[in-house]
């Protein structure tokens, strides 16, 4: 099952004595892409059990959205394949080593000279077209096909619009794939560079942004095991998590207006927490209450959350990649 493949790593035990909190946690990719790709094929299929006990009107619509998660788990075990046949070098890696400048701090963002000249994550867009592309329309298909077969310049030109929030200059369709390629790219570089570079395992977040590549969290996790309890934001570029303290804003650092909201009881394994302070929010995905949760199959599966959020005026502070804003 699921639970006994937590991307997680154990922590080192040869230390004796109560171990100190580490301030990042890099995943196992392996097993982080198994789970993901695992938890959203049984979220789809959740969807198509729903959408056969509803009423006709809504069952199209819990298909529809049964299809997006099939389609996602699929573009996810793509990632994984990629990691398995064609793994990134540590010479492919140097360009983000140069991003991370030897500070401890926030990296420099990328440039869109730097994504041109990256080839590893334009080949690896290509290959997801061919692969998970093939789930969906001819029409959406043959849109995605040309773009893959575009010069560099073009495709940095989407990626750098991607990276800096300019959704609206992005291709339909093209942005979950240029998102899983360029984000299968810096997981991996980062994953090379903390095994040469120990100072990147001391990275500390500057304003609510990933310490190791500036991206905007997905969401929170509360650990459990060996690091029972303890929070931590997970990137949604490079899935580096990072430790926050519990009940203080992800955002702006704030005490004193945290709440816990959720559509059940007060132990409900997924809560979202608000700042009254900077009115924003983040999900909190509570491994310790169900281990199976993962941070985006699960936001994607609870967006009525989002909706009663907003309409209390809170402003997500998270991104997920595979529901970016229009
Ligand atoms: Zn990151
Ligand atoms: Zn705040």
């Amino acid at each position: 099952m699921i639970k006994d493949h937590s991307d997680i790593p154990s922590l080192d035990k040869r230390v004796p004595g109560v171990p100190a909190i580490e301030p990042v946690i890099f995943p196992r990719l392996e097993a982080l892409y198994a789970r993901r790709s695992a938890r959203l094929e049984e979220l789809a299929f959740q969807l198509v059990k729903e959408a056969a006990q509803t009423e006709p009107s809504s069952a199209e619509a819990e298909e529809i959205n049964a299809g997006y998660f099939s389609f996602l788990s699929g573009l996810v075990a793509a990632q994984g394949r990629l990691l398995a046949g064609s793994p990134l070098s540590l010479a492919e890696a140097e360009p983000i080593r140069v991003l991370l400048c030897g500070k401890n701090t926030s990296p420099d963002i990328p440039t869109q000279e730097m994504l041109e000249k990256s080839l590893y994550w334009q080949k690896a867009f290509s290959t997801f077209v061919d692969d998970a592309g093939a789930q969906l329309q001819a029409e959406t298909q043959d849109a995605l096909k040309a773009l893959a077969l575009e010069k560099p310049d073009v495709l940095a030109t989407q990626a750098y619009s991607l990276l800096s929030g300019q959704y609206d200059q992005v291709d339909a369709g093209a942005a979950v794939f240029l998102w899983a390629a360029l984000s299968a790219f810096w997981a991996q570089a980062i994953a090379l560079l903390a095994d040469e570079d120990k100072a990147l395992k001391q990275r500390r977040s500057e304003g609510g942004a990933c310490p190791c590549c500036g991206a905007p969290p997905s969401g929170a996790l509360v650990l459990t095991g060996d690091r029972e309890g303890l929070r931590y934001l997970q990137c949604s570029l490079c899935e580096t998590r990072w430790h926050k303290v519990r009940a203080t804003c992800s955002v702006c650092d704030a005490t004193d207006h945290i709440d816990y909201w959720s559509f059940e009881n007060t132990n409900a394994p997924i809560q979202a927490e608000t700042c009254g302070d900077c009115k924003s929010y983040v999900k909190l995905f509570r491994l310790d209450r169900d281990p199976v949760l993962e941070v985006l199959a699960d936001d994607l599966a609870t967006v009525v959350l989002d909706a009663a959020l907003e309409d209390q005026g809170f402003i997500r502070a998270a991104l997920n990649p595979f529901a970016l804003p229009a």
